[in-house]
C-alpha cells in the first residue's frame, strides 16, 4: 500500500500531513489572513490546534478551522478517487460557503435574537398574575374566554371559564377576556395585578390607551377598571406560554357552560399550572 502523500508525492501521508503540512494544505491555510493562531510552521496536531483556537479565538474561528480542514480533506479525496483537485482558492472558498450555509440553516432553526419567546413565570411577591385568552368559533357557536389568576407561588387562586353568547370579533373577545380578568380580580379584593394575554393588539391598545379600535369601548372599561388597583399593568405573552388559558378558553367555547372557581380549583387544572411553572 502506498503511504506517500498522493498530492505532493513527497512525504508520508498522515492526517496531520494531509490537513496541515502538505504544500497543498498550506496554500489553503495561507488564505486565512486574520487567523488568531499560527497554523503554518507549527508542529501541533489537529486536536491541539483546535484547542488553541478555542482558547485564543472565537466560536467562529473554530468553525472556520473545521470547515477549512474538512474542505482540504474533501479535496484530497477528490484527487485520490476522482483524479481531480481544486486550487487553493477554490478549496478555501468551498469551506467559507459551507460554513455560511451551515449558519444560515441553523439560524432558521434557532429563532433570531430578540424574538425569543418568554416562558410563563410567576409574578413578584404580593402581585397576582392574570392570564387571559379568548377563543372564537371557527364556524358557528359561541366564543369563549378564560381567566386564570395565580400568585407568586404559582398557586391558582381563581379561574373562570365563560362562553360568550353571540359572535364577537377576535379583538373584542380578547378584550372581554382582559375585562373579565379585572372583574374577577376585584371580586377577590386583589391590590396588585398583572394582566397577561397573547393578543398583541389588545395589550398594545391598553398600554397606549387607544380606545378607537373595534374593541375601543371595552378597552375604555379595562383602563377604568385598572385604575381601581394599587398597581395594574397589561403585558403580552406569546401563545405558547399562555397555553393553559388558551386551552381552557377553547373548552369554554366548546362546552358552552360557565365555570368559576375561587380558592379551590380542579385538580387537573392545578396540576397543569404546576407543570407550566417549572
Ligand atoms: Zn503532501
Amino acid at each position: 500500500m502506498d503511504v506517500t502523500c498522493p498530492i505532493c508525492k513527497k512525504d508520508l501521508e498522515t492526517v496531520e500531513h494531509a490537513i496541515l503540512r502538505c504544500v497543498s494544505a498550506k496554500a489553503v491555510w495561507a488564505k486565512w489572513i486574520d487567523c488568531p493562531i499560527r497554523i503554518l510552521d507549527c508542529s501541533l496536531d489537529v486536536t491541539d490546534l483546535a484547542l488553541n483556537l478555542m482558547n485564543q479565538g472565537t466560536q467562529s474561528d473554530l468553525e472556520k478551522f473545521f470547515g477549512v480542514a474538512w474542505s482540504i480533506w474533501y479535496n484530497r479525496n477528490q484527487v485520490v478517487n476522482e483524479d481531480c483537485g481544486a486550487v487553493a482558492e477554490h478549496i478555501w472558498g468551498l469551506a467559507i460557503r459551507l460554513i455560511e450555509d451551515f449558519k444560515e440553516a441553523n439560524s432558521q432553526i434557532i429563532k433570531p435574537k430578540g424574538t425569543k419567546d418568554r416562558a410563563w413565570k410567576p409574578p413578584p411577591k404580593d402581585v397576582y398574575l392574570i392570564n387571559v385568552d379568548g377563543a372564537i368559533p371557527a364556524m358557528e357557536g359561541n366564543s369563549g374566554i378564560e381567566v386564570i389568576i395565580r400568585d407568586w407561588n404559582n398557586q391558582v387562586v381563581a379561574a373562570l371559564s365563560m362562553p360568550l353568547s353571540g359572535r364577537f370579533a377576535v379583538e373584542e373577545t380578547e378584550a372581554i377576556a382582559m375585562e373579565q380578568g379585572i372583574v374577577l380580580a376585584k371580586e377577590l379584593g386583589l391590590n396588585q395585578i398583572i394582566l397577561e394575554g397573547d393578543s398583541m393588539q389588545t395589550v398594545q391598545a391598553i398600554c397606549s390607551k387607544d380606545v378607537w379600535g373595534v374593541a375601543g369601548h371595552i378597552i375604555h372599561g379595562i383602563l377604568q377598571g385598572m385604575n381601581g388597583f394599587n398597581s395594574a399593568e397589561a403585558r403580552y405573552i406569546c401563545r405558547n406560554s399562555n397555553k393553559i388559558a388558551h386551552e381552557l378558553a377553547q373548552q369554554a367555547k366548546r362546552s358552552g357552560e360557565e365555570c368559576k372557581w375561587i380558592g379551590v380549583v380542579p385538580e387537573n387544572l392545578a396540576n397543569l399550572c404546576r407543570l407550566e411553572g417549572i
